[in-house]
């Protein structure tokens, strides 16, 4: 039997895009309702995504690091026990989702956490269906917050394949290493996981569709990454996959490539083609505008219809937990204000590529500066010269600074090699604070630290 429930908030999903909000929304008193079919907070940032996969990739990069310096007798241990290290994995994830639990426990009535899919039935009625619902909600403003599921391309075959939810899931199916492993989408999450596997030994081949690794970011700075990156990982470019087929002791992968068809075998083949944003039922017919395949919204989160909100993947604007965190936050603020008086600025989300090293980057580069008509000063400093890179003999990489010509504002900037994923956040902060060259120069870069080669760079303009 159907009833109706009013309530203040309705958020179409539980993870990164919803939940600050709802904890904003409800501590100021407004009733809330998430709704998702997981049962649980935090999405899939902690089911198959960020955390689960950084918790293998330490483990990746430890090993590494360990087997660098066994010469000072740290145990070298032949192969890696990898079910403990997705036992770890498994640990981290749990642990999470208690400490999830406990949080809107805290919350009492004012938010509730509904297990269920949402769809709508016009602007303000929604429709949950779930294991223990089947409700019609009437909500005053809905935060669509569905986020984005894993892209399966049509390839003949590729359902019979790997995805980064059989490696990264609760309890994966993926419990021992695969080996070979072919992965097919040279993008970050393939890129990366590549990366692991090969830091454990797995013997690895990526195959790109276009003429360049992670496409879409900077080619200066791809290039650079792609001259510190195992170079047992066998990369093959303008490889365009057309079928995988079985065979006795695995797949072989046929491709087309320079007009030409190949074909390569493995054991094991991973999909990681990307992430599409999952629409809700309901959304079109109610007249949501979509865009990149997504929902629309504009930088207060609005979507084309009025009390509507669109944050996180869903709407594709920079598909990552942290953004999805300030979206939510954003989207809280105008609900509250009743009007737009706070805004998400997407030229100060950090981006990090978690390979081993990592290349991270934040804002403007030179060449999307130029298509804006923006000047660039460029400023660098080689991980070469600084004292950690040294201490722990990862030398290679940089720190690049982009500043707008003339104010010196920092515009962007990327750092490729070691600590790039921590330093990217301090050159987003100034990049979201207006900082210039002079204000990074005249900041104490802490010694001995990696940190140190971004005032290095900052300071070599003057
Ligand atoms: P984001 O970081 O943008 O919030 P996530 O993918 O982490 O994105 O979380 C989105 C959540 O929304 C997922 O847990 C997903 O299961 C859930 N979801 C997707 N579609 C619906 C729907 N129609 N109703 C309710 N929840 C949904």
């Amino acid at each position: 039997m159907s009833t109706t429930l009013d309530v203040d908030i309705l958020c179409i999903g539980a993870g990164g895009g919803a939940y600050p909000a709802a904890f904003r929304l409800a501590r100021a008193g407004r009733r809330v309702v998430m709704v998702d079919p997981k049962g649980v907070m935090s999405g899939n940032c902690l089911a198959e995504g960020c955390v689960p996969s950084k918790a293998v990739r330490e483990a990746a990069s430890l090993w590494t690091r360990a087997q660098h310096f066994a010469r000072f007798g740290i145990q070298r241990t032949p192969a890696v026990d990898y079910g403990a290290v997705v036992a770890h994995k498994d640990a981290v994830q749990e642990r999470r989702y208690v400490q999830h639990a406990e949080e809107l426990k805290a919350f009492g009535d004012r938010l509730e956490l509904v297990k269920g899919v949402a769809r709508f039935l016009d602007e303000r009625r929604l429709k949950v269906e779930g294991p223990n619902v089947d409700r019609e909600y009437r909500a005053k403003q809905v935060i669509i917050a569905s986020g984005a599921d894993i892209t399966i391309p049509p390839i003949p075959g590729a359902e019979n394949c790997l995805t980064s939810r059989d490696v990264f899931a609760l309890n994966p199916s993926v419990r021992s290493l695969p080996d070979p492993l072919l992965v097919v989408g040279g993008g970050y999450i393939g890129l990366e996981t590549a990366c692991f596997f090969r830091a454990f030994g797995v013997k690895v081949r990526v195959l790109e569709m276009t003429n360049q690794l992670l496409p879409g970011f900077d080619p200066r700075m791809v290039m650079e990454l792609g001259r510190l990156l195992d170079s047992e990982i066998v990369v093959t470019l303008n490889a365009k996959v057309e079928t995988i087929e079985k065979t006795a002791t695995g797949f072989k992968v046929w491709y087309s490539r320079d007009g030409r068809r190949e074909s390569a075998e493995s054991a094991q083949v991973l999909i990681a083609v990307g992430r599409s944003p999952v629409i809700p039922e309901g959304s079109e017919r109610i007249g949501l505008e979509l865009e990149r395949g997504g929902i629309k919204a504009d930088e207060a989160q609005r979507t084309n219809i009025p009390g509507l909100y669109a944050c996180g993947d869903i709407n594709n604007q920079a598909p990552l937990f942290h953004a999805a965190v300030r979206q939510s936050l954003v989207a809280a603020a105008n609900i509250l204000a009743g009007t737009a008086v706070d805004y998400f600025d997407r030229d100060s989300v950090p981006f990090t590529v978690f390979t081993l090293p990592a290349a991270a980057c934040v804002g403007a580069t030179p060449l999307t500066a130029s298509r804006l008509g923006i000047n660039v000063i460029e400023a660098a400093a080689s991980l070469s010269e600084d004292s950690r890179a040294q201490i722990l003999d990862e030398t290679g990489g940089e720190v690049r600074l982009f500043f707008s010509s003339g104010s010196l504002r920092l515009i962007g900037g990327w750092v490729i090699g070691l600590d790039a994923e921590n330093l990217i956040s301090e050159i987003g902060l100034a990049v979201a604070r207006g900082l210039t060259a002079r204000d990074l120069a005249e900041f104490p870069g802490q010694h001995p630290m990696a940190a140190e080669t971004i005032t290095r760079a900052a300071r070599s303009l003057f």
